[in-house]
């Protein structure tokens, strides 16, 4: 049962900065609660006050200004699966959402909603580490602008301090002759991820030699996790099958994936293999044809 807590919708990020700076741990910030709303139930999470921030219509919005996409925390998955902004700068973005829970979840949870929520078996987290993008955290003392790979701490702990607010996901212009790829293992669609994998290739132009690879895996470790030494055994290298089964075999050993009801971990260390060597193939093909 959910514990009784005072709850309130704020119309501004004004207005939910003072109401946060006022309650701090006491309070907590809902989005459309897909996932807060289930911690709550099982007695997880029991806040005083409930900030419901989902009124706050300038916290949703997608826009490219020449430097990178900005999209809004409080943008539902639906809108960025649909949106021909991402459809033409981050394709992988849109492919990432179409595989993310039902129709019904991506059309109430927020972008914003999924990162804070700091699940390592989350979707969006890897391939915005994958895609280098930042995350705008603002309180009603000023903001600051973090990597999303540093944005996870542990599980279920990301960098957001007591009274921030999640507000912005920056995605930086890829560098010329730069594919990415996402993919996750699924029982049926709309499942949480067995493992997931994301990846990011960029070629030298004209030879096709790697200049740079980051791979990002989900739940594979406590925090969405980036296969280090995969990617460092790619960088400098012309791509072929055998370096792609070897950057496989390289993350998994870096893994430390679970054990549930979905797979064991073994399990997950050899699906590993598997998305890692497809990821990156689809991504080097994509940035040969970009
Ligand atoms: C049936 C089901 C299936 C799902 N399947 C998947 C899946 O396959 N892949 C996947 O990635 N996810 C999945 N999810 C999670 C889903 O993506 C949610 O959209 C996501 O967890 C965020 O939900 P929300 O916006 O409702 O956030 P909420 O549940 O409202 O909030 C989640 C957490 O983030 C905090 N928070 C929310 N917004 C902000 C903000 N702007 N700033 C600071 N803190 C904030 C809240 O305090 C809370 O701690 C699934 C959820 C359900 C219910």
């Amino acid at each position: 049962m959910i514990k009784d807590f005072e709850y309130f919708a704020p119309k501004t990020l004004k207005e939910a900065l003072k109401l946060l700076d006022k309650y701090q741990d006491e309070c907590k910030v809902i989005a459309g609660g897909q996932s807060l709303l289930i911690l709550m139930r099982q007695g997880l999470v029991a806040p005083e006050y409930l900030i419901d921030i989902k009124g706050i219509s300038d916290l949703d919005y997608i826009n490219d200004d020449g430097k990178g996409v900005r999209i809004g925390a409080l943008t539902l998955h639906r809108t960025i699966e649909k949106s021909p902004i991402i459809q033409k700068h981050c394709m992988v973005l849109s492919e990432m959402e179409r595989t993310l829970a039902t129709l019904q979840t991506r059309n109430w949870g927020t972008i914003g909603g999924n990162l804070a929520h700091g699940d390592p078996a989350g979707d969006p987290a890897p391939v915005f580490i994958a895609l280098d993008a930042s995350l705008k955290l603002v309180s009603a003392g000023g903001e600051r602008v973090v990597k999303a790979e540093e944005f996870f701490q542990d599980y279920l702990e990301v960098a957001l301090e007591p009274d921030e607010i999640l507000t912005e996901i920056q995605v930086p212009p890829p560098p010329p002759h730069t594919g990415t790829a996402h993919e996750k293992l699924m029982v049926m669609q709309g499942d949480h991820g067995i493992v997931g994998a994301a990846a990011s290739i960029t070629l030298k132009s004209g030879n096709g030699v790697c200049e740079d690879a980051r791979i990002v895996l989900s739940n594979a470790a406590s925090i969405p996790m980036r296969a280090k030494k995969a990617e460092k055994l790619l960088i400098g290298k012309a791509i072929t099958d055998d370096l792609l089964a070897e950057a496989g075999e390289v993350a998994s050993s870096e893994a430390d994936p679970p054990a549930d009801v979905h797979g064991t971990a073994e399990y997950r260390r050899e699906m590993i293999k598997v998305f890692v060597r497809r990821v990156a193939q689809k991504a080097q093909e994509r940035a040969k044809s970009s």
